[in-house]
């Protein structure tokens, strides 16, 4: 059947709004979105924190079978600045069956992919069982102030009744067997428990030895941190994840993702056997809380033993009853007790994950579409406005499918240069979300 609604079309002048954030600049997206719905007869509810800064929530009636259904999109993406780009990062040029440039994947592909599941839906007059309520966001590369937190805070109401939320992310993560094409379903995500911790000891003049200061606890608690793991928690999605991959894995590999399903079994050997590397490090993040020490702070004086250094920690904590203490207890029983921990941030608490008729439905679609696909629930290590939509009580799920070729990097693009997606999988993943539209109840 021939298809008048181009999503490749779509995201190449996407890609040519530029919403690079800082400073985002979103409300020129906002408008070109709004102005493609209101063609099709949808009105927009746009609101904003800031000039600029505008967010887009379009409720299309459903037939009241069903709850509202959420869509989210953000439009703003990352810069570009000091990468080397084959071709513009702003100009949506198509190459060699690829769409190129700045939120090609994140997320102007996903959004892509939104919009034409709804314009196929509106071309047939078909009906969704419940509203669907599409929203397009600021400002989810920058922290979600202006976009998704203000949104659920201050115009919560745009989203009464929904129930489940759709959004980013979407590509296989995992290079474990060329020929498998995983669909990974997110559904769940670590959150944030951003630490300081402060070390003290002899200061004093830069020329006399000493081995009693803040700089030797330094040593030691970078030591600890980046040579140990915090213990294994296998979550029940990790869990299912691990069992989907021992299904469909090769006999030494599935052994290794049911060995990785026992606590008590070492993930350093397991992690090491693994093919990829970074399938190791996924693994090995969403198995365990992580603490990574990113930035270290002392005094800008070179003739100085400093008193004091701090070091601040980017912790990632496991979704589902994994709590802020237990993981600040992890870290003290790792680094001792000498220094000082102050929480910086501690992110939205996510509930456990929903698998229920949603959920698979979001599998039994990607079958359908892709024979050989294999769904695979997914937790991402990072976050997403996932964790802002939760808080209305919605059931989240990151589901941009999107069928690339077998060994696709898709997570080595992301945020960097050369960011870039097949047509194929634009044409796929905006099938793909028709058929939601179309099918969910
Ligand atoms: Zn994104």
């Amino acid at each position: 059947m021939a298809d008048d609604i181009d999503p490749v079309a779509l995201l190449q002048r996407l890609i040519r709004i530029d919403t690079t954030n800082p400073p985002g600049n979103e409300t020129a997206c906002v408008t070109f979105v709004a102005d493609l719905l209101a063609g099709i007869g949808i009105d927009c509810t746009v609101v904003g924190l800031a000039p600029g800064r505008a967010n887009l929530v379009a409720r299309v009636p459903g037939a009241g079978l069903a709850p509202p259904l959420v869509l989210q999109a953000h439009a703003d993406v990352v810069p570009t600045t000091g990468q080397r780009w084959a071709h513009p990062p702003l100009g949506g040029e198509i190459h060699d069956g690829q769409v190129w440039g700045r939120g090609a994947i994140d997320m102007k592909g996903g959004l892509a992919m939104m919009l034409a599941g709804l314009q196929r839906l509106h071309r047939d007059g078909e009906r969704p069982a419940g509203d669907v309520i599409l929203t397009v966001v600021a400002d989810e590369e920058a922290g979600s102030h202006y976009g998704a937190h203000y949104l659920v805070t201050e115009h919560a109401h745009l989203f009464d009744g929904a129930r489940y939320c759709v959004g980013e992310d979407g590509g296989a993560g995992l290079n474990l067997g060329d020929d498998l094409r995983l669909h990974p379903i997110v559904v769940a995500e670590k959150r944030g428990g951003w630490l300081r911790a402060t070390l003290r000891g002899a200061g004093g003049h830069g020329s006399r030895r000493r081995t009693d200061t803040a700089m030797t606890k330094l040593a030691a608690l970078l030591s600890a941190l980046q040579s140990h793991r915090l213990p294994t928690h296998v979550t029940p999605a990790a869990d299912r994840m691990l069992q989907a991959l021992a299904k469909v894995l090769p006999a030494p590999l599935a052994a290794t993702m049911e060995q990785l399903r026992d606590e008590r079994a070492d993930p350093g050997a397991l992690l090491a056997a693994l093919p990829d590397p970074d399938a190791a490090v996924y693994l090995d993040s969403v198995t365990r809380n992580t603490a990574n020490p990113t930035i270290v702070r002392t005094s800008e004086k070179i003739n100085m033993i400093p008193s004091e250094v701090t070091v601040d920690i980017d912790g990632r904590i496991l979704p589902g009853g994994h709590t802020l203490d237990a993981f600040v207890a992890e870290v003290r029983a790792l680094i001792g007790d000498d220094a000082e921990i102050e929480v910086l941030l501690e992110g939205e608490p996510m509930p456990d994950p929903a698998f229920g008729p949603f959920y698979d439905l979001l599998g039994t679609l990607v079958e359908e579409l892709d024979p050989d696909a294999v769904p695979l629930p997914m937790i991402t290590p990072a976050s997403t406005d996932a964790r802002h939509f939760a808080q209305l009580g919605m059931a989240c799920y990151g589901w941009l499918p999107m069928r690339l070729p077998p060994g696709s990097r898709y997570h080595e693009l992301l945020h960097a240069a050369d960011e870039r997606i097949p047509v194929e999988s634009v044409r796929f993943g905006a099938q793909s979300l028709h058929q939601l539209l179309r099918r969910y109840r």
